[in-house]
């Protein structure tokens, strides 16, 4: 008899993971542990939809249904505490243990913390759908949000914000926003959205401290500026949630360290989104951790077949997207990988740049507009990129020439 797959961490990738196992052929039993008191939920929608709907609501993964039809147990508002590797079982914190046969931990991230004391029930955090909850609460016409952090939930969260006319600060430390991944012109273009929305923006300033009474949050910044707030939300990045492999000895390497395959240094245990970091194919095995919702379920699936023996490798692009006010923004690849950068404009304002090796190389793509407008030519050169491709830059920038057409070179 054996003793089945278990996954610790019911979040986008685990979730994902599971319904692979089955989709995959696999006929014995699926554990899916999740520390949330709700069924798996996306969390893209908590910071854009969820947090402007009058009625906020989790967009689930699957429902009940879905999950018995697959035979998937999700345990829920059940934390794993420890894993036993000797025994091959998984304490939880009611004391059970759980017996696996392959273990896949999908525990994600966590808000990386603000290093400062005053923070009160005035400050908050986003990852879960009841901290968005806790923010909705207070979020309306006229009200001073102060958000710590130009980064992708400070910025979603701020377009939602505005949304319903409150009145919006963003504090980034360094010279602008989005310094982790987006290219400065694409960052340009969102910044002056916000201005134009009536986001103030402050760059370059650290917090000197942070006085949260209850009512009113106070924060000085070292300029010297202080900035009254009914509510801060700090959202300065994600730290990996690592302390179940650590304990349980396994390596660790900016996250979980898996190989191109998933596996941790323990062949039975795989790793998988945000947690883990991987050697990326396309970028000669680069280790990276990405933080991406697609890239979960790729890893999720890659994760699932490879428990069940496949010792399939990675080999997709990343890939992500964000949604401010009425624009899109969407990158391909890693652009720091970049040594040149050249640009293709399309309609209504909307671009492309293409980040290219010096020997001509396609490694990235990064591109912004309004609703869908650059959706289709970076899935086209996304593919570009994943076949390693060196098209011809000046059908690159121009737009009359079709990326399709590039593809079939
Ligand atoms: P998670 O989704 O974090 O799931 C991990 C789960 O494991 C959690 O539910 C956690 O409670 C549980 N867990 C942890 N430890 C334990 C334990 N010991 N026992 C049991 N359970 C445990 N990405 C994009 O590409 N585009 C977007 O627009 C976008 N928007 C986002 C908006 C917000 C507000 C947030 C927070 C993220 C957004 N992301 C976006 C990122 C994307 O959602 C994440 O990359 C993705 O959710 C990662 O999936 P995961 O399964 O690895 O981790
Ligand atoms: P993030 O995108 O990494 O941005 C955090 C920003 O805050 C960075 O620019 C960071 O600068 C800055 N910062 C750090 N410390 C600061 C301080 N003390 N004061 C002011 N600014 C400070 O992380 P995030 O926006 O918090 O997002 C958290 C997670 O949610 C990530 O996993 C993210 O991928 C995910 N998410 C993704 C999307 C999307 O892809 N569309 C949307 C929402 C959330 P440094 O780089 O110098 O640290």
């Amino acid at each position: 008899m054996t003793a089945g797959m278990v996954i610790i961490g019911a979040g986008e990738c685990g979730t994902r993971a599971a319904f692979a196992l089955r989709e995959a052929g696999y006929d014995g039993t699926i554990a899916l542990v999740g520390a949330e008191p709700h069924l798996p939920y996306e969390r893209p929608p908590l910071s854009k939809e969820a947090m402007t709907s009058d009625a906020p609501s989790i967009k689930a993964i699957a429902d009940a249904e879905r999950l018995a039809g697959h035979r998937i147990d999700l345990k829920g508002a059940t934390t794993a505490t420890s894993i036993d590797r000797a025994n091959r079982s998984v304490r939880l914190a009611d004391g059970s243990d759980l017996a696996y046969d392959k273990l896949l931990i999908a525990t994600g991230s966590v808000p990386r913390q603000l290093p400062l004391p005053g923070l009160g029930s005035r400050s908050a955090y986003l990852r879960t759908f009841d901290d968005a909850l806790r923010i909705r609460r207070h979020l309306r016409e006229g009200v001073r949000i102060a958000i710590i952090g130009g980064g992708f939930i400070g910025l979603e969260l701020a377009a939602s914000a505005r949304k319903l006319g409150a009145a919006v600060t963003v504090i980034e430390a360094q010279p602008r926003i989005l310094t982790r991944g987006v290219p400065g012109e694409i960052a340009e273009v969102v910044h002056d959205t916000h201005v134009a929305e009536g986001v103030d923006i402050v760059c370059g300033d650290g917090i000197a401290s942070i006085d949260d009474d209850g009512e009113t949050v106070r924060i000085a910044l070292a300029s010297g500026r202080s900035i009254d707030a009914d509510l801060a939300v700090i959202g300065i990045g994600a730290v990996p949630v690592t302390m179940l492999a650590e304990t349980a000895g396994l390596a660790l390497n900016n996250g979980i360290s898996v190989d191109a395959r998933l596996r941790t240094s323990d062949p039975d245990i795989f790793a998988a989104g945000d947690c883990c970091s991987f050697p990326l194919a396309i970028y000669g095995g680069r280790r990276v951790r990405l933080e991406a919702w697609r890239s979960a379920q790729e890893l999720g699936g890659l994760a699932a077949r490879n428990m069940l023996g496949a010792e399939e490798a990675h080999a997709c692009v990343p890939w992500f997207w964000s949604d401010q006010y009425g624009l899109t923004l969407q990158i391909a690849g890693l652009p720091d990988e970049g040594e040149r950068t050249i640009r293709r404009d399309l309609d209504d304002g909307a671009f492309i740049l293409f980040h290219l090796k010096e020997d001509g190389r396609l490694v990235a793509a990064s591109g912004i507009g309004p609703d869908n407008a650059v959706a289709r030519d970076i899935r086209l050169a996304e593919m570009l990129i994943g076949k390693m491709a060196r098209p011809d830059p000046e059908a690159l920038t121009s737009p009359s020439v079709k990326l399709k057409s590039l593809l079939a070179a």
